[in-house]
């Protein structure tokens, strides 16, 4: 479904990313697997994705990393086709008492960063009058959520960030949608407390696995999604009906 397609997916290492990894290149695509710390970790997902993909260690925080490691994928691999804005971090702690250094962190890291993304690819699909955006959100963003005031922030930026995009970019054939994922299971919700009791209000009775999100991601990276834009398709067991 992706033969000949490259994709390049931000904190692919872990998680919610190395799953969406490992599903496109099931696919056929080829893939950049892009991590901020995790060398090893990163490294194992390639050699799980197939011979074709390859790790590149990029802060997506940082414009000027985004910018080098847009054009060493362009360079090895041929292009982009397929951008995941999927990196993401959590610094939670009610709002009266959350430093500034936790607002500031998570909103680069989540928001700003798939900006910086989206800006460099932007440049390169625009040149091929083609391409898929994906932006992992939340429901968090859709909903709020006590406790996560910066994490919420960042990702309902991400919900106006995905419709502007779409708006600006779909006279280019590009097309750009989010997923919003409930619970799932990863390093980043290993310790949060309280998991029984949110199972409680998942209509579906599970908490969420990686490869949820990725098939999600999956499809809207696929050709069945060609006349998809602005979207945004929750992946949360029905958490936030
Ligand atoms: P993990 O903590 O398991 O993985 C996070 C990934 O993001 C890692 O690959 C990490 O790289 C990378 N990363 C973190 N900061 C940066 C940065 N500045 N630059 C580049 N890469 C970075 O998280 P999940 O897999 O759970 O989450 C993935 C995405 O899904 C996030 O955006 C998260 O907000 C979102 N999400 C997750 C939910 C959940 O329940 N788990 C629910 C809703 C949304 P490295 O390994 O190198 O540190």
């Amino acid at each position: 479904m992706l033969k000949g397609k490259i994709a390049l997916v931000t904190g692919g290492s872990r998680g919610i990313g190395r799953a969406i990894v490992l599903k496109l290149a099931a696919l056929g695509a080829r893939v950049a697997v892009l991590y901020r710390a995790e060398e090893a970790a990163a490294a194992a997902v390639c050699q799980a994705a197939g011979p074709e993909a390859r790790a590149y260690r990029c802060d997506v925080a940082l414009a000027a990393d985004c910018k080098r490691t847009v054009a060493a994928v362009c360079a090895d691999l041929g292009g982009i086709d397929i951008l995941v804005n999927n990196a993401g971090i959590v610094r939670d702690g009610m709002l009266a008492t959350m430093k500034e250094e936790s607002f500031d962190a998570v909103l680069a890291t989540n928001l700003k960063g798939a900006w910086n993304m989206t800006k460099f690819c932007a440049a390169v699909l625009i040149k091929k009058r083609s391409g898929r955006i994906i932006n992992i959100s939340s429901v968090t963003g859709l909903h709020g959520n006590a406790g996560q005031a910066n994490y919420a922030a960042a990702k309902a930026g991400l919900v106006g960030l995905t419709q502007a995009t779409a708006k600006e970019l779909a006279g280019r054939g590009i097309t750009c949608n989010a997923v919003a994922p409930g619970l799932i299971e990863t390093d980043m919700t290993a310790n949060l407390p309280q998991k029984d009791r949110i199972l409680e209000f998942i209509p579906l009775k599970r908490l969420g696995r990686p490869e949820d999100v990725a098939e999600a991601v999956a499809f809207l990276a696929g050709p069945g999604a060609d006349y998809i834009t602005g979207e945004i398709i929750r992946v949360d067991g029905g958490l936030a009906i």
